[in-house]
C-alpha cells in the first residue's frame, strides 16, 4: 500500500514539536503542533490546511506568527484546533498586531479556530483578514465520537489528556485507501496520469457505479479520453483497503486517566509519534513536569498496540545520547508488546 500520509518531524527528535504530514496527490498538508516552523519552506507552509495543536505552551504554538506571516495576503483558509481556551489564545495573538490597512485587500486570508471542550462539544470562531481579524462567527458544535475534524478523505479524533493543563492527543485516520493495479492499465490501453487521482476520489466519494467516469491524458498537443461507467474502472483497476492511522501524543503525565483515554483514542494506530522527553533515570523529573519518560512512552505504545513507535520532543539534556533514549523506548515497547 502506498500511504496517503507522509509524516516528518520538522525539527527532528530534539527540536520544537511540529509534525508535518504531507497528503500525497492532494496538494495539501496537515500539521500537528505549531512550534518553531522556520525550517519549513514557505511552499510547504502554504499547503497546510489544518493545524492540530496539543496545547499552547510556547514550544508548541510559537510558529503561529510565521504561519500567519506566510499566509497573509493569500486567498486561503487555515483551520486550527486546540484545547479549552484556545480560541481566545488565537484571538489574542491576532490582536497583538495592527491591521489598519487590510480592509481593502483583494484576498481574505481566514483563520478558523476550534477548541475542544468536555462532553463532546467544541467552540469555534472565525477571524477574517478583511475584518481586521476580529473574532466573529462564534458557534458551539456537537462532536460525534470524539471526531474533531472530518473531511472526505480522512478524519481526526482527539482526546483531552492531562499535562497539568488540558492537552490534546490526536489520531489521524484515513477513511479507506484505494490501491490501483498499475500493471492492469496497459490492458485497457490507458496511461498513468492525474485522472487516477480523480478515479480514487470518485471511489472514495461513493459515486454511483453507473456514473460515467472519464479517464483523460495528453498525447503531445492532443487531449485524449476514454469514458466508461465508474464500476468498470473500479473492478478492473482498484482495490479498496482499510486506511492508514497515525497517532500523535505529547506532553502528558503518566497516569491512569491518560492511559485509559489513549486506549480508546489510539486503536489501530500503525505509527505512533510519542514524546520521549526524559530517560527513566530522570523519572522523578518527568513526573514533576508531567511528561513521559522513553520507557513509559514505549510501554504506552505497546499497550495501545501501535505498529511502530517514533520518539520526539526529547529533552536537550540528552543531546549526544539519542541512542540511549531510542534504546529505552524500543526495549519497553518490545517487552510489553503482546501482554494484555
Ligand atoms: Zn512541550
Ligand atoms: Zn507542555
Amino acid at each position: 500500500m502506498r500511504p496517503l500520509f507522509r509524516p516528518a518531524l520538522v525539527n527532528g527528535p530534539y527540536g520544537d514539536p511540529a509534525l508535518f504530514v504531507d497528503c500525497l496527490f492532494e496538494r495539501r498538508a496537515l500539521l500537528f503542533d505549531l512550534g518553531n516552523i522556520l525550517a519549513l519552506p514557505p511552499r510547504k507552509i502554504l499547503r497546510i490546511t489544518e493545524v492540530f495543536v496539543s496545547h499552547a505552551h510556547m514550544d508548541h504554538f510559537m510558529g503561529f506568527d510565521w504561519l500567519l506571516r506566510i499566509g497573509l495576503g493569500r486567498p486561503r483558509t487555515v483551520s486550527l484546533f486546540g484545547p479549552a481556551g484556545f480560541v481566545a489564545q488565537v484571538e489574542h495573538k491576532l490582536a497583538a498586531y495592527t491591521w489598519n490597512l487590510v480592509e481593502g485587500y483583494e484576498t481574505d486570508f481566514t483563520i478558523i479556530a476550534t477548541e475542544l471542550l468536555g462532553g463532546g462539544t467544541a467552540r469555534r470562531a472565525a477571524f477574517h483578514c478583511r475584518e481586521a481579524f476580529r473574532r466573529g462567527h462564534d458557534e458551539t458544535l456537537r462532536l460525534q465520537g470524539g471526531i474533531i475534524h472530518d473531511s472526505p478523505l480522512f478524519r481526526v479524533h482527539a482526546a483531552i489528556l492531562d499535562h497539568g493543563t488540558p492537552c490534546l492527543g490526536y489520531l489521524l485516520e484515513e477513511k479507506r485507501h484505494v490501491n490501483i493495479w498499475k500493471d492492469r492499465l496497459d490492458g485497457l490501453g490507458l496511461p498513468v496520469g492525474p485522472w487516477l487521482r480523480e478515479l480514487k476520489q470518485a471511489i472514495l466519494r461513493d459515486d454511483p457505479d453507473e456514473a460515467p467516469f472519464r479517464a483523460w491524458w495528453r498525447e503531445g498537443e492532443r487531449l485524449c479520453s476514454q469514458t466508461r461507467p465508474l464500476v468498470e474502472f473500479k473492478q478492473r483497476l482498484a482495490h479498496v483497503v482499510a486506511g492508514d492511522r497515525i497517532g500523535y501524543v505529547t506532553d502528558i503525565a503518566f497516569n491512569d486517566s491518560n492511559i485509559r483515554s489513549l486506549e480508546t483514542l489510539m486503536q489501530g494506530a500503525e505509527r505512533l509519534f510519542i514524546e520521549s522527553r526524559f530517560l527513566d533515570e530522570d523519572a522523578a523529573r518527568a513526573k514533576d513536569k508531567r511528561h513521559l519518560t522513553a520507557r513509559q512512552a514505549g510501554w504506552i505504545a505497546a499497550h495501545v498496540h501501535a505498529g511502530q513507535v517514533i520518539p520526539f520532543h526529547i529533552s536537550p539534556l540528552y543531546r549526544g545520547r539519542e541512542d540511549a533514549v531510542r534504546g529505552e523506548l524500543a526495549s519497553a515497547f518490545r517487552a510489553s508488546a503482546g501482554t494484555p
